[in-house]
């Protein structure tokens, strides 16, 4: 049986890695078959991540997380967890070929998926003039022109914020009327370099090395036009992945696990959640890494306060 077991192998599982195995846990780490590294394997430039004054690429900031983390005893498995038990004090979790893995404390760090167009061009292109993150990615797109897609807060928030940077900015979205907040809509009608393209999809995203141009589908009578950009940012919303959680964690109304105060504490005794699963604000490398911390650190005291309570009585029956 293990001390701690971390499902997901993004900087929110890294970082508890790397904390748990210094702490002398043995962590085992369930990085998942086929997406290992998490949400920056999809991404070239990583500018905003402390020690890195002269950015780096996504992939290798996960390498080197990997590398730090097995470096003090994380023990990594390519395999995804299929199902979990947090009924007992002892967790069960289940992986893909069913072993069941025994665990006194579980850390759920399983990210969310940013919703893709599923359009033509849009995996070739990401990172390379198609992003879902204008916090991350905006200051690449200085002075240049962009597209948005989307008609909710979040898209209204990233448009507004990329007009910091690019010289014009249009909002394409299916309907005639938008479904962000009345404050935000308006936010983005005074500023002038948006403009809204209304009823309308994108249908496909070109470009050899950089996305510069979209197809864009009329939602009303299905008449195509071309239209230049630079740059496309796609903001039709996320999903945090709690399938495996649903109905036995307690969830917010957001969709994120839900945790006590700034604690990683979920609804079930001795397991912790970190990272994008847990957070439908902020959803960075650096602040899921710091949520990472805080699970492996809350779990190291939950084992400790369980192995204190145990100890009287071993001295007793020793006694
Ligand atoms: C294109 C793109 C560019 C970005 N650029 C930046 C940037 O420049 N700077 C920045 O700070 N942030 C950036 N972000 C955001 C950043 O990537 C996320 O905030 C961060 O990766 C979240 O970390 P996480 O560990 O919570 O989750 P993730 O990185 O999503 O990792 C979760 C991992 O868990 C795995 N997993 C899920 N379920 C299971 C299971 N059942 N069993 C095993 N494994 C499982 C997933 O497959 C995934 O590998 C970017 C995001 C995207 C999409």
């Amino acid at each position: 049986m293990r001390e701690v077991i971390i499902i997901g192998s993004g900087p929110a599982g890294f970082t508890a890695a790397i904390y748990a195995a210094r702490a002398e846990l043995t962590p085992l780490l369930f990085a998942s078959q086929v997406s290992m590294g998490g949400e920056l394997m999809n991404t070239t430039d990583v500018e905003n991540f402390p020690g890195f004054p002269e950015g780096i690429q996504g992939p290798d900031l996960m390498q080197k997380m990997q590398e730090q983390a097995e470096r003090f005893g994380t023990e990594v498995v390519y395999d995804d967890i299929s199902e979990v038990d947090f009924t007992g004090e002892i967790k069960r979790l289940t992986d893909t070929n069913g072993t069941v893995h025994e665990a006194r404390s579980v850390i759920f760090a399983t990210g969310s998926a940013y919703r893709k167009l599923g359009v033509e061009g849009e995996e070739r292109l990401s990172g390379h003039g198609v992003s879902w993150c204008a916090t991350c990615d905006g200051f690449f797109f200085r002075d240049k022109t962009i597209a948005v897609v989307g008609g909710g807060d979040s898209a209204m928030e990233e448009a507004t914020f990329l007009t910091r940077f690019a010289k014009k900015v249009y909002v394409i979205h299916r309907r005639d009327s938008l479904k962000a907040s009345k404050i935000m809509q308006q936010r983005a009608f005074d500023n002038e370099k948006i403009e809204f393209i209304w009823n309308s999809e994108v249908a496909e995203i070109h470009g050899e090395s950089s996305a510069d141009r979209l197809t864009l589908r009329n939602t009303v009578d299905g008449t195509e036009s071309e239209l230049p950009i630079e740059g496309l940012f796609v903001a039709v919303g996320n999903d945090p992945r709690t399938h495996l959680v649903h109905g036995k964690l307690d969830l917010t109304d957001e969709g994120t696990i839900a945790v006590e105060g700034r604690s990683s504490q979920t609804s079930a005794s001795g397991v912790f959640a970190a990272g994008d699963v847990i957070d439908p604000s902020y959803r960075q490398a650096v602040t899921a890494a710091a949520s990472g911390t805080v699970a492996a650190l809350d779990a190291e005291r939950y084992l400790a306060a369980l192995d204190g309570a145990a100890q009287p009585e071993a001295a007793a029956v020793a006694g």
